[in-house]
Parts: C-alpha cells; sequence; structure tokens
C-alpha cells in the first residue's frame, strides 16, 4: 500500500473536493429529460473550469468523463444520448478527477424526480453500508473488517453484494492496490498503514449478486434486471482516524 507524504496529502484532498464538488454539480443537474451523454458533457466542463481533468475520460479507451449507469447497470454505463432519464428512474454516476497528478474518485447514486420507497431504500442502505465499513477502517486494523462490515450490512437488509468489482487503493493512480472487495472475512486483506488513501465503493443489488457485461464491453448489469446502486469516497487514513475527501 503506498503511504503518501504530508505534500502529497495536501494534493489528494484537493482532488477529493473537486470530485465531491462534481458530484454536487451532477446532483443539480439530474431530473426528467436529460440524457446521460447532456451529463457527461456538462460534468466535463465542470472538472476542467475547476482546474481539474476528468480522469475516466481514455482511461483503457473509456469514451465519457463519467460513467452513468441507470437503474439495473451496477457501474461504467457509457454516456449515450439515446439513454434520457425518466422520472422513477436511479442513476449512479461516478466521477474521477486528477489534480496535479494525484486522483479523487467517488460515485453516487441519484433519483430522477419522484421514486419508489424499495429504490430509495436500496440507495439510503448503499450509502449506509459504506458508513459502516469505515467505521472499520483504521490503521493498524485488517482491511477484511471493512469488507466485512459492508457485506453484513447489505445482506441485513435483504440485498446482495458484487462480487467482480472493488475497492481500491488510490493515490497518483486511480486504481492501485489493495483490491477492498464489499464481502468476506475480517481476518481476509491486509493491515492498513498510516497515510493511505483509499476508494471505498459499495455496489449492492436489490436482488441477486450475479452481473452482466453489455456488448459494448463497458456497461455492468445485474441478471436479474433489478436495480443496483453505488456510493463511493476516496478517504484518507491516518493515525488520526480517517478523513472522507469526497465528501
Ligand atoms: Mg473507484
Amino acid at each position: 500500500m503506498n503511504q503518501l507524504t504530508e505534500s502529497e496529502i495536501v494534493l489528494m484532498r484537493k482532488a477529493g473536493a473537486l470530485t465531491r464538488d462534481a458530484l454536487n454539480y451532477a446532483q443539480t443537474l439530474i431530473k426528467p429529460g436529460i440524457s446521460t451523454l447532456e451529463l457527461d458533457n456538462l460534468i466535463k466542463k465542470f472538472i476542467i473550469n475547476s482546474g481539474g481533468s476528468p480522469s475516466f475520460l481514455g482511461y483503457e479507451g473509456f469514451p465519457g468523463s463519467i460513467c452513468a449507469s441507470v437503474n439495473e447497470m451496477v457501474v461504467h454505463g457509457i454516456p449515450s444520448n439515446k439513454i434520457i432519464l425518466k422520472e422513477g428512474d436511479i442513476i449512479s454516476v461516478d466521477v474521477g478527477v486528477i489534480y496535479k497528478g494525484y486522483n479523487g474518485d467517488a460515485a453516487r447514486t441519484f433519483p430522477v424526480g419522484k421514486i419508489s420507497p424499495e429504490k430509495a431504500r436500496l440507495i439510503e442502505v448503499t450509502k449506509q453500508c459504506f458508513f459502516e465499513g469505515i467505521a472499520h477502517l483504521q490503521a493498524g486494523k485488517r482491511l477484511g473488517q471493512v469488507s466485512h462490515a459492508i457485506q453484513k450490512y447489505a445482506e441485513s437488509h435483504g440485498y446482495s453484494v458484487v462480487r467482480e468489482l472493488v475497492g481500491h487503493g488510490i493515490g497518483k493512480q486511480m486504481h492501485m492496490s489493495p483490491n477492498i472487495p464489499n464481502y468476506g472475512k475480517e481476518t481476509d486483506g491486509p493491515i492498513v498503514p498510516e497515510n493511505v488513501c483509499l476508494a471505498i465503493e459499495p455496489m449492492i443489488n436489490m436482488g441477486r449478486k450475479e452481473i452482466a457485461m453489455l456488448e459494448d464491453g463497458w456497461g455492468i448489469v445485474t441478471r436479474d434486471h433489478k436495480p443496483s446502486a453505488h456510493y463511493e469516497n476516496t478517504v484518507l487514513v491516518t493515525k488520526n482516524g480517517v478523513e472522507i475527501l469526497t465528501l
């Protein structure tokens, strides 16, 4: 795990703040009638105007600046002018921002207009999974405690945890070691050192855990077509505790 210096931590905080701002801006745009491509264009401009650059754009060939994943799409939705948001949808927006070589990464699932109580509960429980997880995140403790807490909370609400997609270390690159599954045993994973940044990102399905990839090679959907939600923050672990950089 990559331990950061004080000056690197300053840059991570800034990258995190820009990522948070982009997501807050995204929230103001989401309404019935807007396409996910329009969202992408507006958020891309916002990131560039705020002094960052969108890390997803061109990442392994990804064509967008955000991932826009509607309803049964778990993650990695390619923004499209054919995908128009409608009342009752939920949309997961994942954003990454690079600032002076350092990365922020965060995601939220937003309601589009009025949504069903079932979808609202999925969004709320997925968000709470993150907080249950980081309650167990501490330098000197095993990372598996975080993973275990997320799984326990999700499953206790009747939901399932995606296995194939995981959180990650973050810093000079968006995806660094270690992998941070949203499931597992408390005794799994490495001991967390001080001064590391991690992206903790529960991806929680209303139905079964199985997923499939779309023909575009990016979009990940639930196999049972039931909705999925995503909640992610970049966090910093120091000897003083956990600081959420993208909230
Ligand atoms: Mg991530």
